[in-house]
């Protein structure tokens, strides 16, 4: 039994916003069409205040057979659809998704513990565009043929791949969730969503809106719980799920290809990253605090892309870090569902003492220049899992803090001196998801993207996704590329079909 823990102050919030629904919140699994209340009850905390603001039910055996069951009953006719049928679906998903816009803006800040403020600028929207976009992409890329000099007609037929599991993590929980949701339905698969336990909200109103817009029942299930020995694990198994789109822990990622070997499942990882944010002496530095600011602890610094590691030209290394300290100290840190807050919490108090542990190696090892403590927030946010935005400098490329992902509002700071001093930096992890090169000079800008080791790289900007080029990582961040006709690969099979002229 869960016991709810809510603060009137959260209530009262809550209804200023209009948010329609009572707390404690009632998270159910969504399979069939059906909304099903589900047992082994687990809390949904706000990681703001640490309440207990509702319950979520944990999938186990049962669930996922019965909503695995359903999406492939569900696939041997969605399968089947020509995607002009399929995209009516789909584009009343996604309207259902922006009529539900200041609900999820809240109910994300609830989730995540992020600012609403971060939820306002285009989040809802990219939400509803990524099922559009692909709803759209699969009506107008088809087949394609290739005629042989002998007259041999030759050709490749695209057709869906079956059930897939979409597990996905809790820092961006519903933009992600609908990345994944956009092409595996557009391209005639059928779902099973698997949320991050930390973040069941999105999920459940992701469910809502699916049902409103009338989706067969089956295609688009969602299963709640956690990852080992749990609907996790159990998806990545089950026969029947023939595809397993990732995105989370490049250690987890390595679980769940060993475990959906045994099946030989289609794999998409997404992992974790250490990105560089370079930032040359041409630099405009301005932008380039500002851009650094957003790179470093936009969504607390839990984002897989965040500039975590700054690397800065020596000649401008002072003046830089003297702009970054002021501007990071400057950030609200606090209420995510105000709007002048621009920093929120962790998402739990195991995450936020991972990301302290590292503050601790830093403050033994290196030199902290400002943050690296729990800021002091009145009541109720004062139990909340806030840290403050967290500079560090005097580190060495091998430390702890500059290989591993920390996933927290915390970067470490590198000085270098010359374009190859930098770029070797740069490369210096195992990872490789994306980096951002911050130069006036075209032609180093041209040189250095060239050279990195990731899948993106922004120069003088970060996260500007356009939903037509590919997304992933290179080394241990990720197998495989999503978006536009590189999702089409992966969430399509493809069949030859050579025909003779006699
Ligand atoms: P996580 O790997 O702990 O969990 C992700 C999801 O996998 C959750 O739903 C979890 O329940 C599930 N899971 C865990 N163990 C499993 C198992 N054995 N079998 C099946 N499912 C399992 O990641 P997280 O902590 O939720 O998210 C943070 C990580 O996600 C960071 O490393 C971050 O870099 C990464 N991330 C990557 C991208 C990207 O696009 N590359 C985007 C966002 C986040």
């Amino acid at each position: 039994m869960v016991e709810p823990k809510i603060y009137k102050e959260t209530v009262e919030r809550l209804k200023a916003l209009g948010f329609p629904f009572e707390l404690p919140l009632d998270v159910t699994h969504y399979i069939g069409g059906e909304f099903v209340r589900g047992e082994n009850f687990f809390p949904v905390v706000y990681p703001a205040t640490g309440e207990v603001i509702g319950t979520a039910p944990e999938g186990r055996e049962k669930e996922v057979e019965m909503a695995v069951q359903a999406a492939h009953e569900a696939f041997q006719k969605w399968g089947k659809m020509p995607p002009s049928q399929r995209r009516p679906y789909l584009r009343r998903f996604a309207e259902k998704i922006r009529e539900y816009k200041p609900v999820f803006e809240v109910l994300e800040s609830l989730d995540v513990g992020r600012p609403i403020h971060e939820n306002r600028l285009g989040y809802v929207d990219r939400m509803a565009n990524n099922i559009e976009f692909f709803a759209d992409f699969a009506v107008t890329h088809g087949s394609e043929a290739y005629p042989m000099e002998n007259g041999y007609i030759n050709y490749v037929l695209r057709f869906p791949v079956g059930v897939a599991a979409l597990i996905t993590p809790w820092n961006m929980p519903s933009m992600l969730a609908t990345w994944k949701i956009g092409p595996t339905l557009a391209f005639g698969n059928t779902a099973v969503l698997k949320p991050a336990e930390f973040t069941p909200l999105g999920a459940w109103l992701l469910a809502r809106c699916a049902h409103e817009a009338g989706l067969p029942p089956g295609v688009f299930n969602v299963v709640h719980g956690f990852g080992p020995n749990s609907a996790g694990e159990l998806l990545t198994k089950h026969p029947l799920v023939r595809l397993v789109s990732f995105t989370g822990e490049t250690t987890t990622g390595k679980v769940i290809m060993k475990n959906a070997a045994d099946t030989l499942k289609r794999l998409s990882m997404e992992l974790g990253g250490k990105a560089p944010n370079l930032i040359f002496e041409s630099a405009d530095l301005e932008r380039a605090v500002e851009v650094t600011l957003r790179a470093s602890f936009f969504n607390q610094g839990e984002v897989c892309l965040a500039g975590s590691r700054l690397l800065v030209q020596r000649s401008i290394y002072e003046a830089f870090l003297d702009k970054l300290v002021a501007a990071a100290k400057a950030l609200k840190v606090g209420d995510p569902l105000d709007p002048e807050t621009r920093m929120g919490a962790l998402i739990a108090e195991e995450h936020l003492q991972k990301v302290m542990s590292y503050v601790e190696i830093a403050r033994e090892t290196a030199t902290i220049l400002t943050g690296g403590k729990r800021p002091e927030l009145p009541h109720p946010f004062d139990k909340g899992y806030f840290l403050e935005p967290t500079v560090v400098v005097d580190v060495k490329p091998s430390d702890k803090v500059c290989q591993e992902e920390i996933f927290g509002p915390m970067v470490v700071v590198m000085p270098f001196d010359t374009e190859e001093e930098a770029i070797a930096l740069a490369n210096n992890t195992p990872y490789g998801l994306n980096a951002i090169v911050q130069t006036r000079d075209v032609g180093q800008a041209v040189r250095v993207s060239e050279a990195l080791e990731v899948g993106t790289v922004w120069v003088n900007d970060w996260f500007v996704r356009d939903l037509r080029v590919p997304f992933g990582g290179a080394k241990q961040s990720g197998i495989g590329r999503e978006g536009g006709h590189y999702g089409y690969e992966f969430y399509y099979e493809t069949k030859n079909v050579c025909i003779a002229n006699r």
